[in-house]
């Protein structure tokens, strides 16, 4: 994602005399003047003054001033120094400085320096301006701040309404919607360690509670306890964006869509589920145009979150929900490898 222009250093020819007698026409090839006595040549053409010469000399694209020494030439437009240059060149989203050289995803463009400075924003992912530190340690940058869900009144709204999206989506109701709590990140770390052994950078938004006790159960062996409807949750954090929040909770109830309807797939590898659930999420972030996000689900490193999602959609991508439903009706679980490996083409 590091990009440069190309751009390069030219001369703008110099005119020179040329005695009358020498010329190969008698009017000016500028003007349609007749020639002076003394004319000039510029650039293949017999010129009659300095203005002629003028007008043949390359103009900066930005400022128009003739220029008569080096310029600047890039993407094909001519630029009389670096200052007019620099106009045309992406600003940074941070420092607001022009970026010849320096990072970009999706629409935003960085620094070199920014993005070695600033730290990440927690909801978002991308380098924020002036962020706002929280008692746990992460950083939120302004735009998310402003739109930040943090307390559970706030939440609830934006938990209701992915809801209603996924069941749109897939045509399938959640019987028993799991409570939404909202923890800091504390919390989660404490409550997701159980479940997530690698020390994948993945942070994690939200959790299912259903995926803490399958791990309990496999830690333990013969662990028996299920836990009552009542005690169902999701945990989400706090001072996520709304748009981030509706995505995390989009995830979550998802794994309890597949609890609900697709129980087969409870004893599948942590990557099916997840990247079923990535793949739910993606669908509703091109629904509503949230392309930052859809970026960071699409290019995730992580194995379960994203080669799993990578799996799905590869399974999915064109077929939407009807295929992976069919999938996840049909699929031979204990066949399923245990890493996403990528589906060779078909
Ligand atoms: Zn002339
Ligand atoms: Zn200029
Ligand atoms: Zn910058
Ligand atoms: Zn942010
Ligand atoms: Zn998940």
């Amino acid at each position: 994602m590091n990009g440069s222009l190309s751009r390069r250093l030219f001369t703008a020819g110099v005119g020179c005399a040329a005695a009358t007698a020498g010329a190969r026409t008698r009017i000016c090839e500028v003007c349609g003047r007749r020639l002076p006595r003394q004319s000039y040549v510029y650039a293949g053409k017999t010129v009659c003054s300095q203005e002629c010469i003028d007008a043949l000399r390359p103009k900066c694209s930005i400022c128009g001033n003739i220029i008569r020494g080096n310029y600047i030439k890039a993407d094909g437009k001519i630029y009389c120094g670096e200052a007019c240059f620099r106009t045309t060149l992406p600003k940074c989203e941070i420092c607001n400085q022009p970026v010849e050289q320096g990072f970009s995803i999706t629409q935003h463009r960085y620094c070199a320096n920014c993005v070695e400075k600033q730290p990440i924003c927690f909801s978002c992912g991308l380098p924020g301006a002036n962020p706002t530190r929280l008692k746990d340690g992460r950083d939120i940058c302004n735009d998310c701040m402003r739109r930040a869900v943090k307390t559970q009144d706030a939440a609830q709204p934006h938990y209701e309404h992915a809801l209603r999206q996924l069941e749109a989506w897939t045509s399938l109701t959640i019987a028993t919607v799991p409570a939404l709590v909202l923890i800091d990140r504390d919390e989660m770390r404490r409550l997701s360690k159980k479940i997530r052994q690698s020390n994948s950078p993945v942070s994690i938004r939200g959790l299912y509670s259903r995926q803490v006790m399958m791990s309990k159960r496999g830690l333990f062996g013969a662990w028996k306890e299920e836990p009552s409807l009542a005690q169902e949750k999701i945990y989400i954090v706090d001072h996520l964006s709304d748009e981030v929040f509706r995505v995390a909770a989009t995830h979550e109830l998802m794994h309890d869509l597949i609890h609900e309807h697709f129980p087969r797939l409870e004893e599948a590898p942590l990557w099916v589920q997840e990247g079923i659930c990535q793949q739910a999420t993606a669908e509703f972030c091109r629904r509503r145009n949230y392309s930052d996000t859809l970026h960071g689900i699409e290019n995730c490193p992580d194995p379960d979150y994203g080669d799993g999602y990578r799996y799905i959609h590869g399974l999915s991508g064109f077929r939407g929900w009807a295929g992976l439903r069919r999938w996840m009706e049909t699929v031979d679980v204990a066949a399923l490898p245990e890493t996403a490996i990528i589906m060779p083409a078909k």
